[in-house]
């Protein structure tokens, strides 16, 4: 007689031996397994809502498989790609770039849980979690080949890692932190429960959606199939919680605090200015504030009242970088768009400024005033003013440009001296994650510190741009060739005369 899954499951997947040889703090470190403190016995509570066996999860995920590949061959040949805005595909780019290597860190991330965890039910749903994280990455590989043919840029989808283009630092020295080198509990805190079960869904939900209006059948329906693995991987944060709860709530309370910053600043970076600014006004679903607000800040909210948590203590700053941030960080990369690898949309046209005031009412005083400046230069034809000719100070916590977390009225300085040497932050946040654990951070190097230090040469943007691997053929520049900015020179010049080439702010 064959046995129900439920009759073996339990059994499969508890799977555990003694140790003859070594003892087991050899053979599970603590640094490894971040167990430290929680007594061997508590991981027996640990218990994950998601019971799949082996042989289930395979059918699942051949018949996912095989469906994202249904769609992506009848596209290839149907010539949908060439039809799409070009506002638009700069999104996909950036995401290509930014997180194909990051699923494949997350390989190794689930890798270690299988090995490590400090439970073997653990250790086996890291089996296929790490199952999950390789079929992203050869999604993301399979997707990006096809359509090298059309453009060079989807070539950094393998590329971007092995360059040192600023941006994608930024976002190898947070996946390096919470993935590479995390411990398991930590992973679970600031990966599983903060990335993969909060924030992956402004970049998996969010920009599916508006890929989905925008035409863009084929990456929506491969972003789509990724979440459906992240939101069941993701759960084995919820236990480890649980068990943190009952033997260090207030190391739980530090990990989530950190890492939902760090992701916030992160997020702000990468999909902020791809929903605010390069999806086509008509067919965004959603504001990132609105975004976040409904899907990450009460998923984020729900869970820590859940296990008796409290708010980060930065709350307040939190909300008030949630109406800012991503601004200044869209501002600031199309203004050094040449260190970019896709082309960014400056999205400000007239129709795109409404919906930017209706969203954010505090926007015109923050980024529009800014934005008329390009505006005038543009249309005055003084370009080299639209241009850097330096490098940003960074962060040397989220190797962001400082005066890119909040409003421009807000650029305090926040900075320390650790061990003799200067430190400078974008926050009073990024700061504080610094203090928390400064041999964690100390040591690494920002790009203008490289830069300063001589190894960038010459010491001229052209000498950072090679040293960035930004080839002519993916250098960033406007990708509408600046082509919004006209209809503000017609207005001035309709309306007020001589006043020609001036914008007027608030228009
Ligand atoms: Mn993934
Ligand atoms: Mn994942």
């Amino acid at each position: 007689m064959l046995l129900t899954r439920d009759d073996w499951y339990e059994l499969s997947r508890d799977v555990d031996w003694e140790l003859d040889h070594v003892d087991r703090a050899t053979a599970f470190p603590a640094n490894w397994t971040g167990a430290d403190g929680i007594p061997e016995q508590a991981w027996d509570a640990w218990e994950e809502p998601f019971r799949v066996s082996y042989r289930d999860y395979v059918r699942l995920q051949r018949e996912k498989e095989s469906g994202v590949k249904a769609v992506s061959q009848a596209l290839v040949r149907s010539g949908t790609y060439e039809k799409l805005d070009p506002g638009h595909v700069a999104a996909s780019h950036l995401h290509m770039g930014t997180t194909c290597m990051v699923e494949y860190m997350a390989v190794t991330m689930q890798s270690r849980m299988c090995r490590f965890a400090p439970t073997p039910r653990w250790r086996s749903l890291g089996v296929f979690g790490m199952l999950d994280e390789t079929r992203h990455t050869q999604l993301d590989l399979r997707f990006s080949h096809d359509l090298l043919k059309h453009d060079p840029r989807f070539d950094w989808a393998q590329k971007a890692f092995h360059t040192n283009e600023w941006g994608v630092l930024a976002v190898k020295n947070f996946f390096d932190d919470i993935m590479l080198s995390a411990d398991c509990v930590e992973a679970a805190m600031a990966t599983s429960l903060t990335v993969e079960h909060g924030f992956t869904n402004i970049q998996f939900v969010a920009l599916a959606a508006d890929a989905m209006a925008a035409g863009d059948i084929n990456w929506s329906n491969l972003l789509s199939s990724i979440q459906t693995d992240e939101a069941r991987h993701a759960q084995l944060g919820f236990p480890t919680l649980q068990v943190l709860m009952e033997h260090d709530p207030q190391r739980a309370q530090q990990a989530l605090d950190v890492a939902f910053w760090r992701s916030t600043r992160l997020f702000q970076t990468l999909t902020g200015p791809a929903m605010d600014y390069y999806t086509p006004v008509d067919q965004r679903k959603m504001s990132f504030k609105e975004f976040m607000l409904e899907w990450i800040v009460n998923h984020h909210e729900r869970i820590l009242e859940d296990y008796g948590l409290a708010k980060p203590w930065y709350w307040d700053r939190f909300l008030l970088s949630l109406e800012n941030g991503h601004h200044a960080m869209h501002l600031g990369t199309w203004f050094w768009r040449p260190t970019l690898f896709w082309k960014p949309n400056a999205g400000v046209s007239k129709a795109e400024r409404e919906w930017l005031r209706e969203k954010y009412p505090t926007w015109e005083d923050n980024w529009g005033v800014l934005w008329d400046e390009v505006i005038a230069n543009v249309n005055a034809g003084r370009m080299d003013k639209t241009l850097p000719e330096t490098l940003p100070s960074l962060c040397n916590l989220t190797q962001l440009p400082l005066g890119s977390a909040y409003s421009r009225h807000e650029l305090a300085p926040h900075q320390l001296t650790y061990g003799g040497r200067l430190y400078s932050f974008d926050s009073e946040v990024s700061q504080w994650v610094f203090e928390l654990d400064p041999e964690r951070y100390a040591g690494h190097r920002t790009v203008v510190d490289r830069f300063i230090g001589g190894e960038i040469q010459p010491m001229s943007l052209e000498g950072g741009l090679l040293w960035m691997g930004l080839t002519p053929d993916v250098m960033g520049d406007d990708v509408y060739q600046y082509a919004w900015a006209r209809e503000y020179a017609a207005l001035v010049e309709t309306e007020a005369g001589a006043l020609a080439g001036v914008p007027v702010a608030g228009e």
